[in-house]
C-alpha cells in the first residue's frame, strides 16, 4: 500500500521501519483501515480497546469510538499518573516494560489489543497479559499493519489476529 512508506535502519541498522504517517495524513486512506477493523467486530459486543503506546493509541482511539468501547492505554513506564499494573517482556534488544492503570478493566471485561503494526508480536503478548492481571478476556487483537514473516500471529495464537494491511 503506498500510504505506508518504508524507512531503511531506523531505529537501528538493519529495520526496515514501515512509517504509517502518510496513512495517517489521507483521511480516505485512514477511514478505509478503521472501517475495515471495526466490521470484523460487528455483532460482537467489545467492552475496552486497549492501545499500546505510541501509535496504537491513534488507531485503537479510533476504533474505540467506533466501536463504543472505552479507550483504555498501555504505557511506557512512568507515564501514566495513578497506580498501576506492568508487565515486562523482551524484545530484539533489551526488556521492556508496558504500565496500564490499575483497575482499568471491569470483570470478565471483552477487550481487543490494538497496536499499529504487528512484528514479533512481544508488544502485544505482554498488554494481554495485563488485560489478564486485570481480570478481563482478550477476544483479538487488531493491528493496520502485519509483517508476517515474523511469525506474531502464530505466537498470539489461539486468540484472533486481525490485519488490513500484510506484508
Ligand atoms: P513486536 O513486539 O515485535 O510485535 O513489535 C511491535 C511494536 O514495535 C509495535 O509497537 C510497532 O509499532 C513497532 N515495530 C516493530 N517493528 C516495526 C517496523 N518494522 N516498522 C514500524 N514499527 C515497528
Amino acid at each position: 500500500m503506498s500510504k505506508i512508506r518504508n524507512i531503511a535502519d531506523f531505529p537501528k541498522p538493519g529495520i526496515l521501519f514501515k512509517d504509517i504517517t502518510p496513512l495517517l495524513a489521507s483521511p480516505r486512506a485512514f477511514h478505509i483501515v478503521l472501517d475495515a477493523i471495526a466490521e470484523r467486530f460487528i455483532g460482537e459486543h467489545i467492552d475496552a480497546i486497549v492501545g499500546v503506546e505510541a501509535r496504537g493509541f491513534i488507531f485503537g482511539g479510533a476504533l474505540a469510538a467506533r466501536l463504543n468501547a472505552s479507550f483504555v492505554p498501555a504505557r511506557k513506564p512512568g507515564k501514566l499518573p495513578a497506580a498501576c499494573d506492568e508487565v515486562q517482556y523482551e524484545t530484539e534488544y533489551s526488556v521492556a516494560t508496558l504500565e496500564m492503570h490499575k483497575g482499568s478493566l471491569a470483570e470478565e471485561a471483552r477487550v481487543v489489543v490494538v497496536d499499529d503494526l504487528l512484528a514479533t508480536g512481544g508488544t502485544a503478548k505482554a498488554a494481554a497479559e495485563l488485560v489478564r492481571k486485570q481480570g478481563g478476556y482478550v477476544v483479538a487483537y487488531a493491528f493496520a499493519v502485519e509483517l508476517t514473516f515474523l511469525g506474531g500471529r502464530e505466537r498470539l495464537m489461539p486468540v484472533k489476529v486481525e490485519s488490513v494491511i500484510q506484508y
